[in-house]
């Protein structure tokens, strides 16, 4: 029996994270759920699965918090403080990192310092930290098993060849609603157009990032960290029908692919339950209807974002920390109605170009240029 904590367990990931645990119950119990202000989402969580905490992180909340909407034998606990006492908890053996944005950093923090085999969705973690989470997890010899689809497939691609005989891995993108757009006729695409995914049905954040393809840029710097590759071995190519998850090409030419239809439930349930695979309620391929795959390479005039993520890969160091950020504010500004859509990908690069570049910083310097970063953003309009 595996212990579980789910951190963000009322987002997107979340909500498919409980099903899994729900649908494995002699494998996978449920301990610890958090939710940053959607209290009765998480309350209803507490009443129909009993875990023995509950964390709301905006600690404002604490007051209109209804104790008898939870489950009396769940605990609630309120802010940061919170999300820490979780993940370190000797009771939790697994956690399920998927908060949003940099604010997920903390909880995976301290999941790895206590040697938690940490399910890891929040890519912005990777990216704002990848060295020193990967430094993290190696010394306390805690597991950072992927979540996201495209990393699940790679690590599982990769178990049919040694470390040293990879040529390189290719990320599959759905290319988002705007797939075949040239840069001006993006000018003009409103929110709800780039809330609309073709393919998954995801949080806010991540659904205007997979349609600017700073989603791809995003996976491109995750990739890197977590499976330690260099530069020149991570491509990336479009693949409208998100059933091929991702590629690993082998340096005799082989090239070893994860398929299944568009169901974040398995990535998850294989990072919940590996080594080991077993029956799942994800969607599964249909065999015995003709289908066509469709693949093309990415139109980087068209996806600028795409070319910072290769740029922010290859320099490392504070780059992907202003980028995370200046991303997280320019998609708020956008999501508000105060900023263009073509306007995310430029105050990324503005703000890129403007920083103090350091190659090793700390992670008290990569906290700092965060909130700067998110400041940068606001002077533009
Ligand atoms: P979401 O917006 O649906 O859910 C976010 C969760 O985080 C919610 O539970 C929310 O309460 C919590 N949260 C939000 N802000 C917070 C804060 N400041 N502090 C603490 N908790 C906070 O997001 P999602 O689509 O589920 O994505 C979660 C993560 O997983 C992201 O990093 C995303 O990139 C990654 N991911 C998502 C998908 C997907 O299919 N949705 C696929 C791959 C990776
Ligand atoms: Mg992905």
């Amino acid at each position: 029996m595996r212990h579980v904590a789910v951190l963000g367990s009322t987002g997107s990931i979340g909500t498919n994270c409980l099903q899994v645990l729900d649908s494995l119950p002699d494998r996978l119990s449920l301990v610890g759920i958090t939710a940053h202000s959607r209290w009765r989402d998480l309350a209803e969580q507490s009443q129909t699965r009993h875990p023995r905490w509950a964390v709301v992180t905006d600690q404002s909340l604490a007051q209109d918090v209804e104790r008898n909407s939870f489950s009396p034998k769940t605990e609630i606990l309120f802010g940061e403080a919170g999300i820490e006492r979780i993940a370190s908890a000797p009771e939790v053996d697994v956690v399920v990192s998927a908060i949003v944005g940099a604010a997920g950093l903390r909880g995976t923090w301290v999941a790895l310092e206590h040697g938690k085999t940490v399910a890891i969705a929040n890519k912005e973690t990777l990216v704002v930290a990848g060295p020193l989470v990967m430094d993290l997890a190696k010394r306390t010899n805690a597991a950072l098993l992927p979540v996201d689809s495209e990393h699940s497939a790679i690590f599982q691609a990769l178990q049919v060849g040694r470390a040293n005989e990879v040529r390189r891995v290719v990320l599959t993108s759905s290319g988002g609603p705007f797939r075949g757009r040239t840069l001006s006729q993006l000018k003009e695409v409103t929110q709800k157009e780039a809330l609309a995914h073709p393919t998954w049905n995801m949080g806010p954040k991540i659904s205007i990032d997979s349609a600017t393809m700073m989603n791809k840029a995003l996976e491109v710097i995750e990739a890197k960290w977590l499976f330690g590759l260099r530069d020149d071995q991570i491509s990336v190519v479009v693949h409208p029908q998100s059933v091929v998850h991702s590629f690993v090409e082998f340096v005799d030419g082989s090239v070893i692919a994860q398929l299944s239809p568009p169901d974040m439930r398995l990535p998850i349930q294989y990072a919940l339950t590996y080594p080991d695979r077993c029956e799942s309620v994800a969607k599964k391929l249909d065999w015995g209807r003709p289908f066509d795959w469709h693949f093309e390479p990415p139109d980087l005039d068209a996806f600028p974002a795409l070319q910072l993520g290769f740029e922010v890969a290859s320099r490392g160091g504070t780059c992907g920390a202003v980028l995370n950020a200046a991303n997280e504010a320019a998609v708020e500004r956008f999501l508000a109605g105060s900023l263009g859509f073509c306007d995310i990908p430029r105050a990324c690069r503005a703000v890129l170009d403007q920083h103090d570049f350091d190659p090793t910083p700390s992670l008290d310097d990569l906290l700092r240029l965060d909130r700067w970063a998110r400041q940068e953003v606001t002077r533009w309009t």
